[in-house]
């Protein structure tokens, strides 16, 4: 209808019908109608009227509806004038063929675009952004257009084309896009056109456009007129306009096709609040709320034999988004009127999530279940998977960033033989120190050091970490000042990513270090000579890998294939150590959860290595800490009913 000049909506960029267009970025209270949506500030023309009174039309019942007589508007800001509807997306195009770099009102908060073939333009919106490597989105016309530069499988186009529309990884191919869009990756985060305002600018524009979050770095996306004013007045030579209010904040969802199968890495924007089945024996628990972990934080909440998590929050160590944290949790139990007998958070003491869910515990007067970090990302995989009790244990095969364990120690590389009553720890990987603390979580090098010192290599490390202050860090870790021991599978990638010679000296986003070592691997996996690990007494130890890792690189293996080399082998070793642990207790299957699990070459290794075991692996929620709610919520709906908790 918008492409066709007889339809009364030629180009609008406000269409939609009942299937399709803003929903739960627009609602305000329940029951869904116009009036409870910010739409309500738009009557109805008498055409528009007769479409949503008639159950026969496309439109019937369409809260959104809108037409360009009545409903929202878009203009142009710049330079302290303003352009009116009929120009503005023309207008739009041709400031972005120019370079100009655009802050544009979309459907779940504000975007930054400027145009993708444009290195100048790119490097200016990084440097404004102050955002030095962290991948930017990118935006194209149709799946033909995107072909020009990424490789789409059937797979990946299907999921481009899904009414929710999310941001689908693909690999560059073809003609590359300006060098600052992504440095050093291989995948490129893609999405086609979200919304009728999109369509009509890519049409405007014809090439692909960088589509990235309109905040301040760090802050979670401006959704308010005058806000994004304000804030993004030094990014933006030019605003894009609209007047129809963002009621809540959704970024892009995003999804990564792992071994065929499309796995969401971001929950928002076309997914929630869509809820999921709980498995059955756990239909009947009672309703509870799970307030996750904190990095990309969620809320879960269940009843009626349904889990809702909801859209990504973002990391709690800003402030905004710790704000926006607990205005969600009034909006979804506002909203769905839930009254939970539990609440479920983090073992870990410090999480703003866990300080919360307390304080709520404590108002409300309301048990509160703390759940072991890496129970909580096994739990969600079975959850996902419609594990009932009665299916017996699950081996768990956590990889993982940080999570707090019940010994007091750093936990994430961890074998957990789990059911959602509780866990046993049955294996970990050998736990190292962290030296400087969350400095280690910053500057993989630190990791470098711990990690060859524990595989007795420590004058490898004098030689290979010439410069750095080592003398001082070994006196701290041998005194166990602020440096706490942690199985880490996170930090040994970020390890070998230092050793290597492929992570910066101080990453600028999480999982930098781990993305830079799985790019380097994408060469044919078939000359891989995976790494040995060694197991013994409950742990699994990287020190043959070290020995074998250093031996490569004196003789001069290539950066490429000595990646390749560690994820076979890691992923060799996790999955033998698993199918080993796995049947000697007695488990029935192997879940793969934690954020390392995002990497697809680990994944697709361990999967193969794996193969006739049952293997469980959130793909509908995700594996990384966005998912950890949803098992939360399991698990202490379980252990409430049963009477079991809550533990201390
Ligand atoms: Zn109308
Ligand atoms: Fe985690």
């Amino acid at each position: 209808e918008i492409q066709d000049p007889a339809n009364r909506r030629f180009g609008y960029a406000f269409a939609n019908c009942t299937h399709c267009g803003p929903r739960f970025s627009i609602v305000e209270s329940i029951p869904y109608d116009r009036a409870a949506t910010t739409m309500r500030h738009f009557s109805l023309c008498d055409s528009c009227r007769r479409e949503y009174q008639d159950p026969a039309d496309r439109r019937f019942h369409a809260q959104p509806i809108a037409c360009p007589d009545c409903g929202p508007r878009l203009w142009i800001e710049a330079e302290g004038l303003t352009f009116g509807s009929a120009e503005a997306i023309a207008e739009a195009a041709g400031r972005l063929a120019k370079g100009d770099i655009l802050a544009i009102k979309g459907i779940g908060g504000f975007q930054l675009a400027c145009d993708a073939l444009n290195e100048a333009a790119v490097a200016r919106l990084r440097d404004r952004k102050r955002r030095p490597s962290k991948p930017f989105a990118l935006m194209a016309l149709d799946i033909e257009g995107l072909r020009r530069h990424a490789f789409v499988s059937e797979a990946e186009a299907q999921w481009l084309r899904d009414p929710a529309a999310p941001i689908v990884l693909l690999e560059a191919r073809g003609r590359p896009v300006a060098a600052s869009v992504a440095p050093r990756q291989w995948a490129l985060g893609w999405m086609l056109p979200t919304t009728p305002l999109h369509l009509l600018l890519l049409k405007a524009f014809g090439g692909p456009l960088v589509m990235t979050s309109g905040n301040l770095s760090g802050e979670p996306q401006a959704i308010h007129d005058d806000e994004a004013r304000q804030k993004l007045q030094p990014f933006a030579d030019a605003f894009l306009m609209h007047d129809r209010p963002i009621a809540r904040r959704l970024d892009d969802s995003v999804v990564r096709i792992i071994a065929g199968q499309g796995r969401v890495q971001r929950r928002a924007r076309g997914f929630a609040p869509e809820t999921l089945p709980l498995p059955k024996a756990l239909c009947d628990t009672p309703p509870v709320v799970a307030y996750g972990a904190f990095l990309k934080a969620t809320i879960c909440l269940t009843g009626g034999g349904q889990a809702l998590l909801s859209h990504h929050l973002g990391d709690l160590d800003d402030a905004l988004t710790a704000e926006e944290f607990i205005q969600a949790d009034t909006d979804y139990r506002t909203l769905l009127d839930h009254r939970p007998e539990a609440l479920a958070c983090d073992l870990h003491p410090d999480y703003p999530s866990t300080a919360f869910a307390e304080d709520r515990a404590k108002r409300d007067n309301l048990p509160l279940f703390r759940i072991q970090h890496h129970h909580a990302h096994v739990a969600a995989a079975m959850v996902e998977a419609g594990w009932n009790p009665a299916d017996g244990p699950v081996l768990g095969l956590v990889m993982d960033g940080l999570g707090w364990g019940t010994d007091g120690t750093v936990w994430g590389g961890e074998f957990l033989l789990c059911d959602y009553g509780g866990f046993e720890r049955l294996a970990s990987l050998k736990p190292v120190a962290l030296p400087g603390g969350t400095a280690a979580q910053l500057e993989p090098w630190r990791n470098q050091l711990a990690q060859l010192d524990a595989a007795g290599l420590s004058a490898e490390a004098d030689r290979m970490l010439d410069g750095r202050p080592l003398a001082p860090l070994r006196a701290a870790m041998a005194k166990g000042l602020n440096a706490p021991l942690t199985s880490s599978a996170g930090r040994l990638f970020d390890a070998v990513a230092a050793a290597t010679g492929l992570a910066p000296d101080r990453q600028s986003f999480e999982g930098e270090a781990a993305m830079a070592l799985e790019t380097a691997a994408r060469t044919p996996l078939d000359d891989a000579r995976p790494y040995p690990f060694e197991f013994h007494g409950g742990t699994l130890d990287p020190a043959p890998l070290w020995q074998a890792l250093i031996r490569d690189i004196r003789s001069g293996v290539p950066q490429a294939l000595i990646a390749a080399n560690f994820h076979v082998g890691f992923a060799r070793a996790l999955a033998d150590t698993g199918r080993r642990l796995a049947r000697s207790a007695g488990a029935r299957a192997i879940a793969l959860s934690g954020g390392c699990f995002q990497n697809a070459t680990l994944l697709e290794s361990c999967l193969e290595r794996l193969s006739g075991v049952t293997v469980l692996v959130p793909s509908r929620v995700p594996v990384n800490d966005g998912g950890i709610a949803l098992g939360q919520a399991a698990v202490a709906a379980y252990q409430r009913q049963k009477g079991l908790g809550p533990l201390r």
